[in-house]
């Protein structure tokens, strides 16, 4: 499989997979970056740092 272009998660920098089916959303501060996290991220509510306005959070 040639290298596509994941997304990659913001917690782990893991590339997410189509199977994996992970998590699209805006940072909930700023609301400009757009983001994806594994299932896995989720389930251990890791944190995560917004590039933009360093928003912190789960
Ligand atoms: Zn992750
Ligand atoms: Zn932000």
């Amino acid at each position: 499989m040639s290298e596509l272009e994941l997304p990659l998660c913001i917690s782990c920098r893991s590339p997410i997979t189509p199977k994996e089916k992970g998590v699209e959303m805006f940072c909930p501060n700023c609301g400009e970056t757009k983001f994806w996290r594994c299932n896995k991220c989720r389930e251990l509510v890791n944190n995560y740092k917004c590039v933009k306005c360093g928003f912190v959070g789960p």
